[in-house]
């Protein structure tokens, strides 16, 4: 690993001013928001969007939130387990993000530092830099040296696969909204259900609306090496994921025979895998998962990392938490915006004309 990308995050002032708070406990709820619109992709469905809603109680009374999203929602439970059981590890620590992430990663070393338990870590996290901001009455993005509140985004809280009227529908009530650039989910049974869908989009929106296309880990290598080669000639913005995420080496291989830029990262579990990615050239960007990464601490660890072979990085949802990371990074490209939490965090914002103003609260001001 390249120290530089563990080089000290919180400016010294902060960390002066934030090492006297201690963290004394934790609550943990669940939620499950209905999706505005329910998303099918080639590797399942969403209705729902399973949360866990995470406080961290402090000793000063500040109260950090953060919450973790599982595609899944029988894993809920365990994974609400995990984090009582990481919070144990640092409970009475110093409010110190990079210093109780490195706690963390240590004491599970025999366990492994991905999965359920890197989630756990990033609930926690999350919520200590939530602490960070409010104890210095800034927002986050601020408190990370970030000059202004604007993101760029593009929509992604539709364009699943189904219906290619609703899809079509579905991209004009993006576009109402001046939003302009929109993830597409593809991975039809057949390559030319793919490019029906494809053509439909380009011929009615021409050039006025800008496409990424997912394919959310759903080809084989070789059935991606025909996909993506057939899609190469319309200007996407990016192939995402068109294989299984670890295999890096397919990915690598189908972006050095491609035009079209190639995205992965959402699967990207620890700083080893990112470098190890970086390393095989896999990916012309990357969009690493904030939950699963590992929080915030980790997430920008990876974005330095990036930066150092001069990738661009976008974010995996969370876009109330993203947003304020983007904002704070050189190296940014897009937040990924779905509307998934809309209705469960009030200081949720929405996008228009591809930008997003994060909040101004305090923290991630997710409660505003
Ligand atoms: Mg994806």
């Amino acid at each position: 690993m390249r120290e530089s990308s563990k080089a000290s995050i919180l400016p010294t002032e902060t960390k002066e001013q934030v090492s006297g708070v201690r963290l004394t406990s934790i609550c943990l709820d669940t939620a499950y928001p209905a999706l505005p619109t329910p998303l099918q992709t080639s590797s399942g469905s969403l209705e729902v969007a399973p949360l866990i809603t995470i406080q961290v109680l402090t000793d000063c009374g500040i109260v950090g939130e953060s919450y973790l999203f599982s595609p899944n929602q029988t894993l809920l439970p365990a994974l609400s387990e995990a984090i009582k059981a990481v919070f144990q590890v640092v409970q009475n620590d110093p409010c110190l993000p990079e210093t109780i992430t490195d706690k963390v990663l240590q004491h599970f070393t025999l366990f492994g530092g991905t999965g359920i338990v890197t989630m756990a870590m990033a609930a926690i996290d999350m919520a200590v830099w939530d602490v960070v901001g409010k104890a210095v009455g800034k927002p986050l993005y601020r408190v990370l040296g970030g000059a202004s509140p604007e993101v760029t985004t593009y929509e992604s809280s539709g364009l699943g696969i189904g219906d290619p009227n609703t899809i079509r529908q579905q991209a004009e009530s993006f576009l109402e909204d001046g939003n302009t650039i929109m993830k597409l989910r593809l991975g039809y049974d057949a390559l030319t259900d793919d490019m029906q869908v494809l053509e439909m989009l380009t011929s009615a929106f021409g050039s006025s609306v800008q496409f990424l296309v997912d394919y959310n880990q759903g080809l084989t290598p070789r059935e991606a090496a025909t996909r993506c080669k057939e899609i190469d000639t319309f200007g996407l913005l990016w192939i995402e994921e068109p294989v299984r995420a670890d295999l890096l080496e397919e990915t690598a291989y189908l972006k050095a025979e491609l035009q079209t830029p190639v995205q992965i990262g959402e699967n990207l579990w620890s700083l080893a895998e990112v470098e190890r990615a970086l390393r095989l050239s896999a990916s012309t960007y990357l969009m690493p998962d904030v939950g699963k990464i590992g929080g915030v601490t980790q997430w920008l660890r990876a974005a330095t990392l990036a930066d150092q072979y001069g990738v661009k990085i976008s974010s995996h949802l969370y876009p109330e938490i993203s947003g304020h990371l983007l904002a704070a990074i050189p190296n940014a490209h897009f937040v990924e915006y779905a509307d998934w939490t809309a209705n469960q965090f009030s200081g949720h914002t929405r996008p228009s004309d591809n930008r997003l103003k994060v909040s101004d609260q305090p923290g991630f001001g997710l409660s505003a």
